[in-house]
């Protein structure tokens, strides 16, 4: 945090700083780290994983969707 606020010290005002760390949500926070492949629990890599899921047959055949979602690598979280 300490460091976080050096960094914007040197572009901000304290009054603009308070108004920017004010606005940080960590919903916004955990949302910025899946876009970046980042996992916001362990700070892992994220990885996207492909899966087949079965659907009702289709005349008669066995279908299949593919499916995919992104998992993190070190605590094998899904997002
Ligand atoms: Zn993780």
């Amino acid at each position: 945090m300490n460091e976080l606020i050096e960094i914007l010290e040197e572009r901000f005002v304290p009054v603009e700083i308070i108004k920017l760390l004010d606005g940080i949500d960590k919903f916004d926070v955990d949302n910025y780290a899946v876009e970046h492949d980042i996992c916001p629990l362990c700070l892992g890599e994220l990885v996207m994983r492909r899966y087949k899921e079965r659907r009702p047959d289709f005349w008669g055949f066995p279908a299949y969707e593919e499916m995919c979602d992104l998992v993190c690598s070190r605590c094998g979280e899904v997002f």
